[in-house]
């Protein structure tokens, strides 16, 4: 229970809920945020792991949403060298796609449109002669290659809530807002744990990030619909067996017109996606169909010599993504923009509703958010995340290379490939993780795939990590690396109790 009153209580612990309490702890903003899951326990998990302006928004005209995207990878970049990367996309030409130099003119305004100042720009490729032809089929002559950014996107998510909680925000998970009404200028809320345990929040503002859920959230405040809503489309990707050869990425579009991506996935994977198919199911409940996995292989058998068969999926999975509805019919076509609906009539606490956005523009959407808030909660503060590194992003050295090279000489017990995976999932926060070990032995119980008792350990004290599956399928994605009985065993047992962050 908590007696006084905090400034924002956020529904939703998403890539926009984290963002929004990141951003608002470190302006001196006391914030609870409560989720009913895990951290990314939806959408923010199921995202094709992309930081990318999306090439084929410009077809749509979404030059703002663009434009904020592609200046975002450069800012994401510095700020999470660890968790993110740049990647080169091929995009392999032919006759059923729009003519070469309209390409050509697109890739040079998506080049430009942002401000791109550290990636390397789009170059034409002969694909008869580069390695990245190889593996395409030989119809596949010419190409062009272009710049973007893949992000663990679940990480983000966790790294986001740890800045949040060191800044002063209080992030309660399997918490879920059940009661949310207006009364003497505060929200009245009631947040119910897993379990059944219910405490009373009341707060000055209250934020709406419930991504697909948003409308039973706003449901529950009893405030009257705007007019905006959410359209929920399905997005379903694949995990193959490493396709190619290269670390670079395909933009391959299917026989309907629609973007698939190939993506170089966890050193032996390859990460293809995504389908967009109109959804009015139970958010919570989505898979990838037999359809989809169908739909995915055949993309990629048009363009590979060797695809994957259904046969070969080694692992699946399916996600919402709760977008503005801007009356769009075309699941494809409808905005990927983002839209914030604030509800604050005279003297009433207001509601801010997140309505779209994507993972790449989550904090200049919590920027815009802020904006809002400020005038009713009266704070300061400006602006001040686009300079700042998410925890373990101050990178000693610069580049994530020389940094890894340091982290080898220091833990040189640490075999690859754990030691690249825990340089890129903890950054500098890697020596918490291994504090005081000087050996493989110190690190506990040996869960397979490099899982180790004292990681487990870091993630349950550090991130919220309650459940094997958050370890498994969301703070990593060792899942995919370990034997089936490794897997069993390690979801079999619950994770240590220990204090919670
Ligand atoms: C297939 C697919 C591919 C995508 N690819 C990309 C990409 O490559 N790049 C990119 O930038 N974006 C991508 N996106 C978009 C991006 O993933 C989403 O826009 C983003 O994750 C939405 O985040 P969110 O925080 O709004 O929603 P979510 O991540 O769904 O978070 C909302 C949270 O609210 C919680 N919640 C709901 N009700 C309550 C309640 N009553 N109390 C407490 N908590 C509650 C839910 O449990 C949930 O965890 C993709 C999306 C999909 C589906």
């Amino acid at each position: 229970m908590y007696e006084e009153p905090v400034d924002l209580l956020i529904a939703g612990g998403g890539v926009n809920g984290t963002g929004v309490a990141r951003d608002a702890a470190g302006r001196g903003v006391s914030v609870v945020l409560c989720e009913q899951d895990d951290l990314a326990a939806w959408t923010s998990s199921s995202s094709s792991k992309l930081i990318h302006g999306g090439l084929r928004y410009l077809e749509h005209y979404e030059f703002r949403l663009v434009r904020e995207a592609l200046a975002e990878r450069e800012v994401l970049l510095r700020s999470a060298p660890h968790i993110l990367h740049p990647l080169r996309f091929v995009l392999p030409h032919h006759a059923g796609l729009r003519p070469g130099w309209m390409l050509r003119a697109g890739l040079l305004l998506y080049d430009h449109l942002g401000g791109r100042r550290s990636l390397p720009g789009t170059r034409r490729v002969n694909l008869e002669t580069d390695p990245t032809g190889e593996g395409l089929k030989p119809q596949y002559r010419r190409g062009f290659e272009y710049s973007d950014a893949a992000v663990d996107d679940s990480r983000l998510v966790a790294l986001l809530a740890v800045d949040a909680a060191e800044r002063g925000a209080r992030i309660l998970t399997r918490t879920a807002l059940t009661q949310a009404r207006r009364d003497a200028g505060v929200w009245r809320c009631v947040l119910e744990r897993r379990g059944g345990e219910r405490q009373t929040v009341t707060a000055r503002a209250l934020v709406n990030a419930a991504g697909p859920w948003v409308e039973t959230v706003r449901g529950l405040t009893g405030v009257a619909a705007t007019g905006n809503s959410v359209k929920l489309v399905k997005g379903s990707h694949i995990v193959v067996p490493r396709m190619y050869p290269g670390e670079q990425a395909y933009t391959l579009q299917g026989a309907d017109g629609r973007v698939v991506f190939a993506i170089p996935y966890q050193g032996r994977f390859t990460l293809v996606g995504t389908t967009d198919v109109p959804y009015d199911g139970d958010p919570a409940h989505v898979d990838a169909s037999a359809e989809e996995i169908g739909y995915l292989c055949r993309t990629l058998g048009d363009y590979f010599e060797k695809p994957p068969t259904p046969a070969d999926v080694a692992w699946a999975y399916a996600g919402v993504r709760p977008l503005f509805d801007d009356g769009e019919d075309d699941a494809s076509a409808v905005t990927r923009d983002y839209v914030l609906d604030v509800d604050s009539e005279a003297g009433a606490p207001p509601l801010l509703t997140i309505y779209g956005g994507k993972i790449t523009t989550f904090r200049r959407l919590a920027e815009h958010a802020l904006e809002k808030l400020q005038g009713p909660l009266g704070f300061e503060a400006g602006p001040w995340t686009a300079d700042a590194r998410l925890p373990g992003g101050d990178l000693p050295g610069g580049g994530f290379e020389r940094f890894r090279g340091q982290a080898a000489d220091r833990y040189p017990w640490l075999a690859e490939p754990t030691l690249s995976r825990m340089c890129h999932a903890y950054g500098s926060r890697i020596d918490a993780v291994l504090a005081g070990a000087t050996a493989w032995s110190d690190l506990g119980e040996d869960h397979g795939a490099g899982l180790t008792g004292r990681e487990v350990r870091y993630l349950v004290e550090q991130e919220w990590a309650r459940e094997p599956e958050d370890v498994l399928w969301r703070r990593t994605k060792l899942g995919l690396h370990m034997s089936p009985a490794e897997r069993a065993a390690f979801m079999a047992a619950p994770l240590p109790s220990v204090a919670t962050a």
